[in-house]
């Protein structure tokens, strides 16, 4: 009889979004045999995922696509998709570390995912978690100090294991157990994604997003002033769903304290609008090709005429005279004819 031990096959969750980090990190787990369980989180941030449930299409012309679940059939693991949208809106809006260069709430962020993934871990009794961070990457949340801090937050310490970057950071609890060979891990540092593309080539993954594209709009800078602006000007910080999607479609004008005015960029976004229509009043040129516009707060007779000079402003008939702009509530109709407001109002009311 052999006196050597078999192997225990470890398990792990692994946080997916589809982009080349999160893929790679997820076919080296795979590759060291561990059975993996992979999930992908929406938030109702994530670019991607919003405008593919837009039905918008890319510059291409083709629709968006589910990149973790392409990355998933790639690497041969099938992935959880997991809605956390409606508790993440809260945290968005007062987190605990604050927020990095616009409005990504990086630390919170990671420390809310990670605890959802933790408790995946203990459903299925997983060993650890599996993420594609690699050290110095992000600003914010992938610093030496910050994700010790993250890890210790989330109740992880020692169970999250970061295959890109392993070996520039200490050993998790997976390594000390030899659950995984650490020589076989990753120590991948910093902003360059080159070491990741070429890691890319040498396990054979060529259908990736841009490394460098980004996923989540709080990260944006436009999106954050929208954001803050819209935060700003509430009672009571909170958003929900509905909010996110309309503050990521269309140009945005504070006219008010109380009162903004939205104007669809193009066909897609008027429609975006359209299907999101609340309490607005809903704007839009009776003569002649224009965008949807919608009137959010005050509808006073005053905000009424600017967010319709918006409207015809933005049109074919902005160099008219006049242009006739309907109006429309859920009870009521009119109609407005207005000259298309001055360029200088445009630059005092965008957001
Ligand atoms: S960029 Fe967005 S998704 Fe990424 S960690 Fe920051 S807040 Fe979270």
């Amino acid at each position: 009889m052999s006196s050597k031990k078999t192997k225990r096959r470890p398990k792990a969750v692994a946080l997916l979004s589809g982009g080349l980090d999160s893929t790679l990190a997820l076919r080296m787990m795979k590759d060291q045999g561990v059975e993996v369980h992979a999930v992908n989180f929406y938030t109702g941030f994530c670019v991607v995922e919003s405008k593919r449930g837009q039905g918008r299409k890319n510059s291409k012309g083709e629709p968006y696509r589910n990149e973790a679940l392409r990355a998933a059939a790639d690497v041969g693991v099938e992935v959880e998709l997991v809605d956390i949208s409606k508790e993440y809106m809260d945290m968005v809006v007062s987190p605990r570390f604050g927020y990095g260069a616009n409005a990504n709430p990086c630390i919170d962020c990671r420390i809310f995912m990670l605890k959802k993934a933790r408790e995946i871990m203990e459903e299925v009794e997983a060993d650890f978690i599996v993420t594609g961070e690699v050290l110095g990457q992000r600003p914010m949340s992938q610093r030496r100090h910050p994700m010790q801090v993250i890890e210790r937050a989330s109740g992880l310490e020692g169970k999250i294991v970061r295959p890109l970057t392993a070996r520039s950071c200490a050993p998790s609890d997976a390594e000390k157990e030899a659950l995984l060979d650490r020589e076989k891990l990753g120590k991948i540092t910093g902003r360059s994604r080159k070491p990741q593309m070429q890691l890319a080539r040498e396990l054979g993954i060529e259908d990736y997003p841009s490394p460098a594209g980004g996923c989540c709009y709080l990260a944006d800078e436009s999106y954050a002033r929208k954001f803050y602006d819209y935060l700003d000007h509430l009672d009571e910080r909170h958003l929900t769903a509905r909010d996110a999607i309309v503050l990521a479609t269309g140009r945005h004008f504070r006219i008010g304290n109380r009162t903004k005015v939205i104007v669809g960029r193009d066909e897609e976004e008027n429609r975006v609008l359209e299907t999101h229509i609340g309490s607005e009043t809903r704007l839009f040129a009776r003569d002649f090709r224009g965008p949807l516009t919608l009137l959010q707060g005050e509808t006073n007779e005053g905000n009424l005429r600017i967010a319709a000079s918006l409207a015809a402003r933005y049109g074919d008939g902005k160099r008219e005279s006049q242009v006739r702009i309907g109006l429309e509530t859920a009870d009521s109709e009119r109609t407005l004819t207005i000259a298309p407001c001055f360029d200088e109002d445009l630059d005092r009311w965008r957001i």
